[in-house]
C-alpha cells in the first residue's frame, strides 16, 4: 500500500504529479487546498472563516485542518492508499499526520520532495491557471503546460480557466516565506525516518512523472 505526502515548495509540481499517480495507482489525492476552496465556494461556515486567510497567503489554524484531515482519512475511499497534497505544513501538523495514521494502524510510505528554486515557483505560480470546475481543478501553465485544445478551457472538462485569487504577487511571497519558515523542516524529519525521496522538479513534467514512477514502482 501507497501513502504518499507531497512535499515542495508552491508551484514545484505537486499538485500537477498528484494528478498523475492517482490516475496510475487509482488511489485518491486529498488536497487540502481544494477542500479549502470548495468550502469557500459553497460558503460554508469554515468556508467564510478561512477565505480571507486564503486569499492573503496565510495558514489556516492546525487544529482546524488536523481535525478535517482526520475525517478525511478515515472515509473508505483511502484504504487502499492515498496521496496527500498540501499537508502537512508545520512539524506540528506532521506529528498530527503521524497519529492519525497510527490511528488507523496505517503509516506514510513515501515523502516525494520535488526541489525547485524560488525563482521557478515564481514563474511556475504567476503563470498558472486552474479549471474553474472545482470537480476537477485541473492545472495548467500558460506557457509551460497549455491546454491542448483551447487556451481559456479546460481539455478535461470543457470549463473556463481563472487564475486562482491567491496566484498574485504578494500572496505568493508570503506563501513562499511560510514555506521557508515553517514547511521546509520536515525535510529534515522524513529524512529522518527514512521515507524522503528527493525529486529534481526543474525539468519538464513528463520526466519527473518518470522518476516518480521509478521511486513508487
Ligand atoms: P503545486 O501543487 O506544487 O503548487 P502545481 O502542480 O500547481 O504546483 O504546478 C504549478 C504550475 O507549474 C502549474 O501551472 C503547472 O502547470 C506548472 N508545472 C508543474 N510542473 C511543471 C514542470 N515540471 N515544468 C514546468 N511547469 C510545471
Ligand atoms: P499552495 O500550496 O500553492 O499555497 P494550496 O492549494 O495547497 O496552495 O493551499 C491554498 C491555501 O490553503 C494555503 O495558502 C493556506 O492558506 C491553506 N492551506 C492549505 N493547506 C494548509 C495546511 N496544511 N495548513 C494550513 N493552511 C493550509
Ligand atoms: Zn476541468
Amino acid at each position: 500500500m501507497r501513502n504518499i505526502v507531497m512535499l515542495g515548495v508552491q508551484g514545484s509540481g505537486k499538485g500537477t504529479q498528484a494528478d498523475r499517480i492517482s490516475a496510475r495507482y487509482e488511489i485518491p489525492t486529498i488536497s487540502t487546498g481544494k477542500l479549502f476552496r470548495a468550502e469557500i465556494e459553497r460558503n460554508t461556515g469554515l468556508g467564510r472563516e478561512i477565505s480571507s486567510i486564503i486569499k492573503k497567503g496565510e495558514l489556516v489554524p492546525a487544529a482546524r485542518i488536523n481535525q478535517m484531515m482526520g475525517e478525511r482519512l478515515s472515509e473508505e475511499d483511502t484504504v487502499n492508499g492515498v496521496i496527500v497534497d498540501g499537508y502537512p505544513r508545520t512539524l506540528e501538523q506532521a506529528q498530527a499526520l503521524d497519529d492519525i495514521m497510527s490511528g488507523l494502524s496505517r503509516q506514510v510510505t513515501h515523502v516525494l520532495y520535488i526541489k525547485i528554486s524560488d525563482e521557478e515557483a515564481v514563474r511556475r505560480l504567476s503563470g498558472r491557471r486552474v479549471c474553474s470546475n472545482n470537480k476537477c481543478e485541473a492545472n495548467y501553465h500558460v506557457e509551460f503546460n497549455p491546454p491542448k485544445k483551447d487556451p481559456n478551457r479546460c481539455d478535461r472538462c470543457g470549463s473556463a480557466l481563472m487564475q486562482r485569487a491567491d496566484d498574485n504577487p504578494e500572496a505568493i511571497g508570503r506563501r513562499l516565506e511560510l514555506y521557508h519558515k515553517d514547511t521546509a523542516p520536515l525535510v529534515d524529519f522524513y529524512k529522518k525516518k527514512g521515507t524522503l525521496h528527493e525529486v529534481d522538479g526543474q525539468q519538464p513534467i513528463p520526466d519527473v512523472e518518470a522518476v516518480i514512477n521509478g521511486i513508487l514502482a
